[in-house]
């Protein structure tokens, strides 16, 4: 689905001598390098803060905790993401409130959301999923209504670019209160283990998570609040300092290779190719995800993976139906974008190394068995 070794070969020199500089300066943990890659990303971000964290699901967590939520406060989240959304919301005895998504963008639905505001709601994540950003104007717009949080899952879309109603551009990750982003091997901008950021513009707030990252401490030994240990090592931060400055361009060669996957699939209408239509927001594909309408996605998957080409299904069961996660809550017929998409999805190879031989090869294959 990926190829790192390929990106890797174009960055070789500069990973390996921040790598090195780590290990003859034995700055393993909170290095020069971590302050560069944070001081970098805000700069590039136009964010007030940044900070790095062990993973994207810590992010999450410690935005959460940051903004001082409390059990039974409930949190509206897409039922169609990676799990990692809800499982900090649980774990953290908050409740969970799933709501269906949209079948244009695959983000969270307006209406959805609408519905499930109650006097407990206090936060609304919306997950830029797949690398498309979410209705950002419009979901600030009922939180400010309602007086929600709005924390941005943006493990998916960094570097993604939002245009408000007013003209305004933002990157995504920089509209809400809060947001939480990974630096997974496989994410947009990934480096090579664990990684992860929070990125806010209140000061307040930022003070408050670089104590939580760090066991409650905002003075040496004086435990203040209950925190976690959640840090980027500098190896990671080595890695990620150098890549940043190519990120617009692994996300334009993601987008470009999209381009290509549609212009060729589109000839077949079994197939749903995703949207260039862009109306202020922005598409960095971190996945490649398309919709096969005639019940043949997973013969197509089954084939596809004989042919030896990568595939995925990005998300097979929604989250409401997932063992850990249901609720009597939850009704079918609350969801029926997500459990058409979850039928219909199927993620194509995705990276930043895509040429035109392997994209024809890959698409001849799916035209060729849907015909
Ligand atoms: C990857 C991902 C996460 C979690 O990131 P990790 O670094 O793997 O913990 C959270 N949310 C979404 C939408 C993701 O894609």
């Amino acid at each position: 689905m990926v190829d790192l070794k390929s990106q890797y070969e174009k960055i070789k020199e500069e990973v390996n001598a921040s790598i090195q500089d780590v290990l003859e300066n034995n700055t393993y943990i909170n290095g020069p390098l971590v302050h560069q890659f944070q001081a970098d990303l805000e700069k590039y971000l136009g964010a007030k803060h940044v900070i790095p964290c062990a993973n994207g699901t810590d992010a999450l967590q410690i935005a959460m905790m940051g903004l001082g939520l409390q059990p039974g406060d409930e949190v509206i989240t897409a039922d169609f993401t990676f799990a990692a959304t809800v499982e900090v919301i649980a774990l953290l005895q908050l409740t969970p409130v799933l709501v269906d998504v949209n079948m244009n963008n695959m983000n969270i639905s307006l209406e959805g959301i609408r519905k499930a505001i109650t006097p407990k709601t206090k936060a609304i994540v919306p997950v830029h999923l797949f690398g498309r950003a979410a209705n950002m104007d419009a979901i600030m717009e009922i939180a400010n209504e309602h007086n929600l949080y709005v924390i941005e899952d943006n493990a998916q879309a960094i570097g993604s670019n939002y245009t408000d109603k007013n003209g305004k551009k933002s990157k995504v990750g920089t509209i809400g209160q809060v947001a939480a982003t990974s630096f997974f091997p496989s994410k947009n901008l990934g480096c090579y283990g664990d990684g992860g950021a929070i990125f806010t513009n209140d000061d307040n707030l930022a003070h408050i998570i670089r104590g939580i990252v760090n066991h409650g401490m905002y003075e040496r030994y004086h435990h203040d609040v209950v925190g976690v240990n959640s840090r980027l090592d500098s190896i990671q931060a080595g890695v990620l300092k150098a890549k940043l400055p190519n990120l617009d361009a692994y996300n334009l060669a993601r987008k470009t290779a999209a381009k290509k996957y549609n212009e060729a699939l589109s000839v077949n209408s079994n197939i749903v190719v995703p949207s260039f239509d862009f109306n202020g927001d922005d598409h960095v594909f971190h996945q490649y995800v398309i919709r096969i309408t005639n019940g043949k996605r997973d013969a197509l998957l089954a084939h596809l993976q004989e042919k030896g080409i990568p595939c995925a299904i990005y998300y097979p069961i929604p989250l409401h139906s997932q063992k850990a996660y249901a609720d009597i809550r939850y009704k079918e017929e609350d969801f029926p974008v997500t459990n058409q998409l979850c039928k219909e999805v199927i993620a194509l190879p995705m990276h930043t190394e895509l040429d035109d031989e392997q994209i024809k090869f890959i698409t001849d294959t799916v035209l060729e068995f849907l015909k």
